[in-house]
């Protein structure tokens, strides 16, 4: 992250309060999609409640700064939006791993080329789903 949290706060014209900030702080620190429950384990000590976790979250992710990631769970994640990238999830553990190969586009084409509805594809996610290596040893 080159960006603090102050500055990206700052840079929205949203008003800088202390749950925006600690919150904005997490997601610098951890680099990783997480979720309204995470956030508010990790923030115990100053008293979020989850609701508000849940408003900052929408706020930000309705002006760009977060982005959504659905990994299939009960609740959506959330990440910093910024370089185009995937995820592969261990369905043992729930480690995430970040990769920024993306062959998409070529896949589409295909696609495209199959498809009666559609002329061109706008965006896209992808999320792989394996076990790790440390969970295949034990
Ligand atoms: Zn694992
Ligand atoms: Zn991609």
């Amino acid at each position: 992250m080159s960006q603090t949290s102050n500055q990206i706060l700052k840079n929205t014209g949203l008003k800088i309060t202390s749950s925006r900030m600690k919150i904005l702080d997490l997601f610098s620190i951890d680099c990783k999609p997480i979720n309204a429950e995470y956030i508010h384990q990790k923030l115990k000590k100053e008293k979020i409640n989850l609701v508000t976790i849940y408003r900052t979250l929408a706020s930000l992710e309705l002006i760009g700064i977060f982005k959504k990631v659905d990994l299939q769970k009960d609740s959506f994640y959330y990440e910093l939006a910024g370089h185009h990238h995937h995820h592969i999830i261990c369905t043992s553990c729930e480690k995430i791993e970040s990769f920024d190969v993306c062959d998409v586009d070529v896949i589409s084409k295909g696609i495209l080329k199959k498809s009666s509805m559609f002329k061109a594809i706008d965006r896209h996610s992808l999320e792989l789903y394996a076990v790790c290596k440390t969970c295949l040893k034990n």
